[in-house]
């Protein structure tokens, strides 16, 4: 099987994290991984580039943490795809299957509101998974679902260890007969260890074929307290 993370930030994207996409690559490698996704909060989430440059060279700022990542991950034998998160301060959205040269020429998504972001996204390929659904945090001001407008929900969120959380968002995704899939979440490399993600029996080749096998039931996905 095929271990893969899903959903990771790094300190050149977002804020919150103080690991470069080079460390997060060495981190996850050494843990046993064979490919992560990184996933940086975007423009409207905790983002580390500066809101102030032209678009295209925000976009280019943005996605270093995933260029550095991928190049290290080139060097030492792990496969780096590349996500972003999505956030409009309710809910966040995991966005897999669009590359830096699409947002780059889509220079008007931040006026859009979140539903019509995602229908866009969609219409160009994209593939959303709901990150933590029901997790409770000081900049999550509610919690807004459009599950008409997701391919699936991660149920197993591994760095926030409130079960309700988890238990929450397994309940949604069966609700709406949702795919489930899991991610850590993790932001560096020096706290604890969360371990999480999903296995496959094949690999994947890009971040779309990681969402493709969540929609068809291709993944397992790693429960953290199985896992370390
Ligand atoms: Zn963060
Ligand atoms: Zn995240």
């Amino acid at each position: 099987m095929y271990r893969y993370e899903t959903h990771l930030h790094t300190a050149e994207g977002s804020a919150c994290s103080d690991s470069t996409g080079a460390e997060m690559a060495e981190k996850y490698k050494a843990e046993g991984y064979d490919g992560i996704i990184v996933t940086d909060h975007f423009y409207n989430g905790n983002t580390a580039v500066d809101r102030s440059l032209p678009w295209k060279e925000w976009i280019a700022g943005y996605c270093l943490g995933y260029e550095h990542a991928k190049a290290r991950g080139d060097e030492i034998g792990l496969d780096v795809f590349f996500g972003i998160e999505y956030g409009d301060g309710c809910s966040d959205f995991l966005v897999y299957g669009l590359d830096k040269q699409w947002y780059m020429e889509h220079d008007d998504i931040m006026q859009l509101d979140m539903k019509q972001f995602l229908i866009l996204a969609r219409s160009c390929g994209a593939y959303i998974i709901q990150a933590h659904p029901f997790r409770e945090a000081p900049y999550i001001n509610g919690t807004l679902h459009c599950p008409l407008l997701v391919d699936g929900v991660e149920t197993v969120n591994a760095s926030h260890r409130d079960p309700r959380f988890d238990e929450r968002a397994k309940a949604y995704a069966q609700w709406y007969g949702l795919p489930a899939t899991g991610g850590s979440d993790s932001h560096n490399t020096t706290s604890r260890y969360y371990g999480g993600g999903v296995l496959s029996p094949k690999r994947f080749t890009c971040a779309a074929d990681y969402a493709k096998a969540v929609i068809a039931g291709g993944i397992t996905i790693i429960d953290p307290a199985d896992d370390r």
